[in-house]
């Protein structure tokens, strides 16, 4: 109590005390993030809302003074306990650094602070043409900082990549205060070791984003959503393979299984066809005058696959709507059951069948209910799970399953996440496909980089 006391004046002596919070309720409120974790372990010691890269450096040298954990925070939304607090810690919240400082036509490029949402962001390089495709499904609230450390993808990093490729410089505060910037605003930077992208990705365990150079492209001109439904997943992961054998590049290849049409439809309404065992969502774009050709080209693939059903959108409307239905599959998932977890598994595309057919045999087998959805162009699927944590024996399952579910990944020569990260959640199981040298390697960068452990200590492994 003595020590958190000291804490806490030392923080108001370096931030303005209303920025810093440490009541019982405060330091609750901040424990968790999206991840439906089981039980609260630790609080933080305190939360922080930092307004300058002063005001983050104090912070880090203050946690070192007291070897206490920092742990940055954007909107909380990652759903791999990213956040979550083990230790005790200082909450680093960046929601009041969230200005867009510039956005460069000439250069294509925009420099942001961490605090910055993806949605608004997306919004105002809109306004003036450009583009910045990473577009995770929570987009209106998650942050940039947020996507950089997870290096979030989205429906269109089948086309655009994710965040990792749109990152052109950084500035980090490093885990003793000094300032390390990682390139310069030039689209190429072939200069040293290429330490930005160490930081994409890294959880926030390496360093913490004060500022982002980001790549901008120009808006593409039209787009349109096709939704073609198939009475078997085999069909429709066929059909993935056919469209991206004609060498038609869609914007977008995304994936709902029947359970979750079904559920989707009964939260949700949107007409999505309730009999068919799986859906794809394609979204193409680009010129107008590319756009008859490309949806008459697909949706050709699609009839020639087997698809009994084919919608595609005629206006805006139309296209939020099959959009909409397609990113509340986790919120009405979650309405099934008192929690619901969710997963992000990739394997390479020709394996995507047996990962789909072997997630549901294996959710079959330990009697959980399972809604898949996922950007199956890249061959990646969220499995979600709605299960009642209270309920001993379901937990029992749902952890073999989970367990089975990555062996099965790794056997198909994928990997644990392509977006959504590590975070506490997966740390246990990350031997299984990343082999012990890489490992070795990781926590040797990060007792370079973070020498008394202080940066979100307990994630990733
Ligand atoms: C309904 C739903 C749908 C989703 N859909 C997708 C999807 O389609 N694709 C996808 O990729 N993800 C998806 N996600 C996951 C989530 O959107 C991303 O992980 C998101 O980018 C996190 O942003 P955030 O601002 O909430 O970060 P937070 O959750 O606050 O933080 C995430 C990590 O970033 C670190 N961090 C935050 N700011 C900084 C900083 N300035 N410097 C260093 N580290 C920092 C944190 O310590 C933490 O480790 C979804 C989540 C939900 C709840």
């Amino acid at each position: 109590m003595l020590m958190k006391n000291k804490l806490i004046s030392d923080l108001k002596k370096s931030l303005p005390s209303f920025n810093v919070l440490g009541t019982l309720e405060e330091r609750y409120a901040y424990a968790q993030d999206a991840t439906n974790v089981r039980k609260i372990e630790s609080l933080p010691d305190a939360v922080v809302f930092v307004e300058t890269v002063e005001e983050v450096q104090s912070v880090v040298k203050i946690a070192n003074k007291y070897r206490i954990p920092v742990i940055c925070r954007g909107a909380g939304t990652n759903v791999v306990g990213a956040c979550v607090v083990q230790h005790g810690g200082i909450i680093l919240n960046f929601s009041k650094m969230n200005k867009i400082i510039e956005i460069n036509k000439e250069n294509m490029t925009a420099v942001v602070q961490p605090g910055v949402v993806l949605g608004c962001f997306q919004k105002e390089v809109e306004k003036l043409g450009l583009f910045y495709p990473p577009d995770p499904s929570n987009l209106t609230v998650s942050t940039i900082g947020g996507s950089i450390a997870q290096s979030s993808g989205g429906a269109k990093s089948f086309k655009y990549g994710t965040t990792k490729d749109y990152i052109i410089d950084l500035k980090v505060v490093m885990a003793n205060g000094e300032i390390l910037q990682t390139g310069a605003n030039t689209i190429k930077n072939a200069t040293g070791y290429n330490l930005g992208s160490l930081f994409v990705g890294s959880e926030g365990t390496l360093g913490i984003v004060v500022e982002a150079t980001l790549k901008l492209i120009p808006k593409p001109e039209s787009k349109k959503v096709i939704m073609a439904y198939f009475d078997t997943v085999k069909d429709a992961v066929h059909a993935v393979n056919s469209i991206i054998e004609q060498q038609i590049f869609p914007a977008t290849i995304d994936f709902m299984d029947k359970n979750a049409i079904l559920t989707v439809e009964k939260f949700y309404p949107a007409g999505l066809l309730t009999d068919k065992d799986a859906a794809l969502v394609i979204e193409i774009d680009g010129f107008k005058s590319s756009m008859r050709y490309q949806e008459k080209v697909i949706t050709g693939i699609l009839d020639n696959s087997g698809a009994s059903a084919v919608q595609v959108s005629h206006n805006n409307e139309e296209y939020e709507k099959i959009w909409t239905a397609r990113r509340a599959s986790m919120g009405a998932c979650a309405k099934l059951k008192p929690n619901v977890t969710t997963d992000d598994v990739i394997v390479p595309r020709e394996n995507l069948e047996k990962l789909v057919l072997g997630i549901r045999e294996i959710c079959e087998r330990y009697r959980l209910d399972v809604c898949m959805v996922g950007h199956v162009g890249d061959g990646s699927v969220h499995p979600q799970i709605p299960i009642n944590y209270k309920d001993e024996d379901e937990y029992r399952r749902y952890k073999l399953a989970k367990s089975e579910i990555y062996d099965l990944t790794a056997q198909l020569g994928g990997i644990l996440s392509g977006e959504h990260g590590i975070g506490s959640q997966k740390r246990a199981y990350i031997h299984k496909v990343i082999n012990s040298t890489a490992l070795d390697y990781m926590r040797k960068i990060k007792r370079i980089f973070d020498p008394n452990n202080i940066l979100n200590p307990y994630k990733i492994f």
